[in-house]
């Protein structure tokens, strides 16, 4: 008997297929992130039996702990998408392999600080408040462009792109908007010198929009209740 774990996988999967078919896109440019915050172990390893080689995670503690676990499993690996405090930055350089949400040149330096201790690079998203909500993380566009050539001095990172979480509604076009606005600042780093490090990658869409956030060119899609079920409780 398959668990639902692995039906929601292969539906997601197909999910993300049929999206890139309908956007005339490459199936291979577009990675799935399952995030297991709030997801035990066990069923994190299921995901891992079943093909997933990152997971997204976005408390630093969280993380910490469920790397311990899988310390005897290096090719699975941990992606940090939550807002970050400086003063977990020393962990993160310990035990991730990205980090989607650098929004700060504080964060900036103190990360490359730790991973310049550590020996060791990271792949950074910058993230971007793409909706205007004032309870959302992340620069505005407009602060992009500055941000991301201040990011030279930081050579520990490795600047992949950009991530955004949508505004959170039923109106699709309300949520294209975030997405589309994602695709042109994207653009418009593409054609800055300035800028560190490259913008191929965009980090968007979740549970809710990720089909949506592939049409405008998501090259991450970070899905947690999709593939997992829902959390109980705060997550
Ligand atoms: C929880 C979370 C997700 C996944 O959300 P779902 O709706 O469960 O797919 C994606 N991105 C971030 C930053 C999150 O915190």
């Amino acid at each position: 008997m398959e668990d639902p774990l692995q039906t929601n996988l292969k539906h997601v999967r197909g999910r993300i297929a049929s999206a890139c078919a309908r956007s005339g896109r490459d199936p291979g440019s577009v990675r799935l992130l399952p995030v297991s915050k709030t997801v035990p172990p066990e069923r994190i390893r299921l995901a891992y039996q079943s093909g997933c080689r990152m997971f997204g995670e976005n408390k630093v503690q969280e993380a910490a702990e469920k790397a311990a676990v899988f310390a005897d499993t290096p090719d699975l690996t941990w992606a940090i998408i939550g807002h970050l405090q400086t003063n977990k930055a020393k962990v993160v350089a310990e035990i991730a392999a990205e980090f989607h949400a650098l929004d700060s040149l504080k964060l900036a330096e103190a990360l490359d600080r730790r991973l310049q201790t550590e020996g060791r690079s990271l792949d950074v998203f910058i993230q971007v408040n793409s909706s205007g909500e004032e309870s959302k993380f992340g620069l505005s566009p407009e602060e992009v462009p500055g941000f991301a050539s201040a990011l030279r001095n930081y050579h520990a990172l490795r600047v992949r792109g950009l991530m955004t979480l949508a505004v959170f509604s039923d109106d699709r076009e309300q949520v294209a908007g975030c997405f589309d606005r994602m695709r042109t600042l994207q653009e418009r780093l593409r054609d800055c010198d300035r800028a560190a490090g490259s913008y191929h990658e965009l980090s968007m869409g979740m549970s809710g929009d990720y089909e949506l956030a592939i049409e405008y060119g998501a090259t991450v899609v970070r899905v947690g209740t999709a593939i997992f079920g829902s959390r109980r409780l705060s997550a």
